[in-house]
């Protein structure tokens, strides 16, 4: 039996679930106890930490070091328009202020960091389940090695268009985790890119309450968990699919004491840090009249901030033609420029390893220009 009790205010807050037979007294003590760290505030993490608050869970802890800005709110429902506002709050920020008036009762604490070995040191030993609501590739390894090394499950989603997938990594040696489904080796390479990453602003929903309700049942020890095998959803079809993910006895998951973090740089955000992503102030104030490569689809264009469109001169094109028009056109330096700075950082580096030089991309794309130019 757990220790303590409700209080009268909380037996009313969550008397449908005390109702329950699968939750009852013990089990909203058991969500009240629960400590759940939540990666990611953005579509999924929103939606986890709402219902998580929601459903009475005490302690929460929300890791994001970005901030709110216009191309997140058809998806992330704990954002609002306000945060839109110059300077863009941080993601955690504006979660807290929403999550605060979902439930008193929730204890909040908040990390506007992006995810780090270090961060992982720092906050795994201290709580009972993690949560993946991160967007890319390098974190999601991170976030799998992490808890390996500290003993911990993880409750992952990832999103594309319509389409999601759900899994419990790493759960009581039922199931294998994320290098057991998707086995890779040596350096990690980002392969989302801007176009590819488009998603439904439903689809985060669907999968991020699948994710809150798997957290709720393994809190609760209750139910079939998705451990050692994947949910696949496709909302334009109305399919779910299970395939099973068997455990490699050669993966890393089957040795948790040899796993080793130090090979993940401290900010696992590779497209901040690269020497040729360059942040847009920096670029006026290297280059007042900047050639900007615009690699942007059809979809993508929106005017971009009048301090730029006065004074740079904007040349649109396909990253297929770009090589062949810095050939005819030698100028120096050129600028790339896309939705999120991810396909011009691809492009950029696949230059530069061909031998171009003053080559550059535009760090964050036009998401980030908009937060950057008033
Ligand atoms: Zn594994």
């Amino acid at each position: 039996m757990l220790q303590g009790e409700l209080s009268n205010k909380e037996r009313i807050r969550y008397l449908r679930h005390l109702l329950m037979p699968q939750v009852g007294t013990q089990g909203q003590l058991r969500l009240k106890h629960a400590n759940i760290l939540i990666i990611g505030a953005g579509g999924l993490g929103g939606v986890v930490a709402s219902y998580l608050a929601a459903a009475g869970v005490g302690r929460l802890t929300l890791v994001d070091g970005d901030h709110v800005d216009a191309t997140n709110l058809s998806r992330q429902l704990i954002h609002s328009s306000a945060g839109t506002q110059t300077p863009a709050p941080l993601k955690v920020d504006s979660a807290r202020e929403r999550i605060k008036t979902i439930n008193p009762y929730t204890t909040l604490t908040t990390h506007s960091d992006f995810f780090t070995a270090k961060t992982a040191a720092e906050l795994l030993p201290e709580c009972d389940l993690i949560c993946d609501c991160t967007d890319n590739f390098k974190s999601r390894y991170l976030i799998n090695d992490a808890a390996i090394k500290y003993k911990k499950s993880i409750v992952f989603a990832s999103l594309y268009h319509f389409e999601g997938q759900l899994s419990v990594w790493n759960h009581e040696n039922s199931g294998g985790c994320l290098r057991c489904a998707y086995p890779i080796d040596g350096e990690i390479k980002e392969r989302a890119s801007c176009q590819e990453s488009g998603v439904l602003g439903v689809t985060p929903a669907i999968l991020g309450t699948m994710q809150a309700q798997e957290v709720i049942k393994i809190v609760l020890g209750i139910g079939k968990i998705a451990a050692g095998q994947i949910i696949s959803y496709d909302g334009l079809n109305h399919t779910i699919d299970q395939f099973m993910v068997p455990i490699n006895p050669n993966c890393i998951c089957q040795r948790p004491d040899e796993v080793n973090l130090d090979h993940y740089s401290q900010a696992p955000m590779p497209f901040q840090q690269d020497p040729l992503s360059i942040n847009i102030l920096e670029i006026l104030a290297q280059t007042p009249a900047p050639h900007i490569i615009d690699l942007r689809s059809y979809e993508e264009m929106v005017e971009l901030p009048d301090q730029l469109e006065e004074c740079a001169t904007l040349l649109p094109m396909e990253k297929e033609s770009v090589e062949e028009f810095i050939t005819n056109n030698p100028h120096s330096p050129y600028y790339l420029l896309c939705q999120q700075g991810v396909d011009s950082l691809v492009l950029a580096r696949e230059l530069v390893q061909k031998g171009w030089s003053d080559i550059f991309s535009i760090n964050g794309g036009v998401s980030k220009i908009y937060l950057d130019l008033p």
